[in-house]
């Protein structure tokens, strides 16, 4: 080997930076579980969370998800929106009806959760402040500003809403900006995280869905910079690193 050391070599061998968290919404069961040899190729972890009754199918999934080593969280009983939900009725009445009865469902699974995804990404801090005893990281969209959020590892709160930016075509998404997001993640050591619903081939799936070769590329990129790919429940064991 010569004594050259190209600026991607050097990039390889440091330390990791940032961390991307690509999460996937509603319930996709097959699909990704047939996900998780890709995530696995490229040393990835990412977040599933899953709407509706906890069915014994879907617990097997969400276990068979836990085991590969990614978080599974919850995404409500009926997909309702949390905010005007609460407006029009209660805290106590949203808890009885969309968050209970999956977290006790899935209690007798045996299936751990601390992480949930707000339905159609609407919340606010008073919904925050609701959920925060039940879980540890809420994922949301990136608000009415429509701007990318980076949460620096560094000052990461231990219980925190996570907004993420969606990825599929109705989200006029472009593979070069997902990575010059990467790259800024990286670059600043922050959080960014990614939300899409079905995974699959481009010709396959819907418009709010991942393309299976974007995933692919978009995991090989964020491993070329040594970016992190983690699941919600990794986070705070990030945070404290080095402490
Ligand atoms: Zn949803």
């Amino acid at each position: 080997m010569g004594a050259c050391l190209c600026g991607s070599f050097a990039a390889a061998a440091a330390e990791p930076r940032g961390a991307v968290c690509f999460t996937f919404d509603d319930y996709h069961g097959t699909e990704w579980l047939e996900a998780v040899p890709l995530f696995r190729k490229y040393g990835a972890h990412a977040t599933f969370f899953v709407v509706g009754e906890i069915t014994p199918e879907k617990a097997g999934v969400m276990k068979k998800l836990q085991a590969a080593g990614h978080t599974v969280g919850l995404h409500s009983l009926h997909h309702c929106d949390a905010v005007p939900f609460i407006h029009e009725h209660s805290e106590e009445e949203y808890l009885r009806r969309e968050i209970v009865p999956q977290l006790d469902a899935c209690a007798r699974y045996g299936l751990t959760i601390r992480s949930f995804a707000y339905p159609n990404n609407r919340r606010d801090e008073a919904a925050d402040r609701m959920l925060f005893p039940y879980f540890d990281h809420l994922r949301a969209g990136r608000g009415p500003e429509k701007k990318t959020l980076y949460y620096p590892l560094a000052t990461l709160p231990e219980k925190c809403p996570l907004g993420g930016t969606g990825i599929g075509s109705y989200y006029n998404s472009e593979l070069a900006v997902l990575k010059e997001e990467i790259a800024h993640a990286a670059e600043t050591d922050s959080v960014l995280v990614f939300f899409s619903h079905n995974i699959g081939p481009a010709g396959r799936i819907g418009r709010i869905d991942m393309p299976a070769e974007w995933l692919e590329e978009l995991l090989a990129y964020a491993r070329s910079l040594n970016v992190r790919l983690v699941g919600f429940e990794e986070l705070n064991g990030l945070r404290s690193r080095g402490k």
